[in-house]
């Protein structure tokens, strides 16, 4: 299978050159020429796979240059009950919400208690077999500049993996003590972790000049080293998305919720859209879905979207509880673009300039005919996500994180508004306890807040008696590795130091 850029089709790749390389020279991301089409004798074997062969078959249906041992490698180092605490990955859970059945699925039982360790714990795997492929002989260099879960999720992915080193830069003041003490405490032989004098867009803008400056890429290249990226584009990080849709249909068929065959509604809390874009390209492989549910919080450039056909992100920015959905440029979106335009890589380059220039495109009224056919687009505020947590906590005793209850709040809205009742897949992608401070708030209004967030997470746990990850327990008892804090000017001067190459 071949991949080409979303902005010039005569850009053509390899899977190991998409991952290796990340983004496409003329900007563009990576994308499959083709989807591969599952027959129902297909799905009838998955069903008797556990995840991790869910996954292999999968993974050498897109990545066609890797040999089976490759991808077995990748599987079983990245998917264990070590690493996410059972052998299934990503759990279903079974919630009632006023007389209604949720299907919750769990994506948040690895390292750092966030979905994207689905994608972070396997990336370095497929990277690492890409460079060999394509650089041979090279280490590969990881920066990341974090406002704090990617940073920790990324460490957590490439601690100790042979041939990369990962140096993550997060701005001093701008995440959570949590955060800060879950990077600052990271193990491994090839992190790093640094706090910048700034916010995160000096953090950001300083890790993008350290990739394009000629210099630095020389010294690089006399040790034998390269850049890559770990950032949500990477279609290294967009395809594991992909395996836990079709692993978790396999898995109501064989709990007998639904008929093999059956549709199911998919509800995502939505940021950068690349996990709602997953259950989509599942869905061109052949799975059985009737709508895709777009979640949003207070930032709803995405239901505005879905609703007009208008992308703007021209709009006030919130800080919200569900931060990871703080975004107003969600730029796995393109993926879509290009494909509901026909596979058009000059259409979807100029709604792209157009935004790049002035924050806005209208797409054209077929794009629209299709986005508003499959997708349905809502959104809630803080309150409304508070509200959420309490009822299904008070209704079934279950407690979920704000970003998840967003998409539950969204999801009642559209069977409100459509009396849709098709079985629904909900994408859970936090632990409570990574956001205790505004779950506590939720469960227990007017409570007096603990002072530290590990007390907070103890106090959840008293009032909720649900479980807290062990490593998020761990972390209590663990000391700071890291204490470095730079100005934003000094980060190429601190990379090369880092790694031993001034
Ligand atoms: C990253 C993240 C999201 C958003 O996912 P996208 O793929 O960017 O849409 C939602 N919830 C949590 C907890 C996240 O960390």
């Amino acid at each position: 299978m071949l991949y080409n850029s979303t902005q010039n089709k005569n850009e053509v790749v390899s899977a190991a050159q998409a991952i290796a390389q990340g983004i496409s020279k003329d900007g563009g991301l990576f994308v499959p020429q083709e989807f591969p089409k599952y027959t129902q004798d297909d799905f009838k074997a998955l069903l008797k796979l556990d995840y991790r062969g869910r996954a292999k078959k999968v993974f050498a249906d897109f990545l066609t240059d890797f040999t089976a041992d490759e991808i077995d490698d990748c599987v079983d180092s990245a998917y264990t009950a070590e690493k996410f605490g059972s052998e299934n990955p990503a759990p279903m859970a079974h919630a009632e919400l006023s007389g209604r059945e949720l299907n919750i699925l769990e994506l948040w039982h690895g390292p750092t208690c966030a979905f994207k360790d689905m994608a972070l714990q396997i990336l370095p795997h497929f990277l690492t077999k890409s460079l060999k492929k394509t650089y041979d002989g090279k280490d590969a260099v990881i920066l990341v500049a974090t406002s704090g879960d990617t940073g920790k999720a990324a460490l957590e992915g490439f601690k100790d993996v042979d041939h990369t080193n990962i140096i993550v830069f997060y701005p001093v003041d701008g995440v959570s003590p949590m955060q800060k003490h879950q990077m600052n405490t990271q193990e491994g032989k090839n992190v790093r972790v640094c706090a910048i004098k700034g916010n995160f867009d000096d953090a950001q803008t300083g890790v993008k000049k350290i990739f394009t400056t000629p210099e630095i890429a020389e010294k690089l290249e006399e040790n034998n080293m390269l850049f890559s990226s770990a950032n949500s584009i990477n279609w290294g990080r967009l395809l594991p998305q992909i395996v836990y849709y079709i692993s978790a249909y396999c898995d109501l068929v064989n709990e007998g919720r639904i008929a093999f065959g059956d549709k199911i509604n998919v509800v995502v809390p939505t940021g950068n859209f690349g996990n709602i874009l997953a259950s989509y390209y599942a869905s061109l492989m052949g799975l059985p879905v009737n709508k895709f549910i777009c979640a949003s919080n207070s930032n709803n450039v995405l239901t505005d979207f879905i609703n007009t056909g208008v992308y703007d992100k021209n709009r006030h920015f919130y800080t919200t509880i569900s931060p990871s959905m703080d975004i107003l440029v969600s730029s796995n979106l393109e993926r879509l673009l290009y494909k509901l335009s026909g596979d058009s890589d000059k259409t979807t380059r100029e709604w792209m300039d157009a935004l790049k220039s002035g924050g806005r495109y209208e797409v054209s009224e077929d794009v629209k005919a299709l986005i508003a056919d499959k997708f349905f687009g809502g959104c809630c505020d803080d309150e409304q996500t508070k509200a959420t947590i309490k009822r299904l906590f008070d209704e079934d005793n279950y407690l979920c994180d704000t970003h998840t209850a967003v998409a539950v709040n969204v999801y009642e809205q559209y069977v409100e508004q459509t009396g849709d009742e098709t079985p629904a897949v909900i994408a859970s992608t936090a632990s409570p306890y990574k956001f205790s401070k505004a779950v506590l708030e939720a469960v227990a209004p007017g409570c007096e807040l603990p002072e530290t967030e590990f007390d907070m997470v103890d106090k959840l746990n008293e009032i909720s008696k649900a479980a807290v990850p062990a490593p998020l327990a761990g972390l209590k008892n663990k000391t700071a590795r890291f204490f470095d804090v730079t100005e934003a000017a000094s980060m190429p001067q601190y990379v090369l130091g880092a790694l031993n190459i001034e």
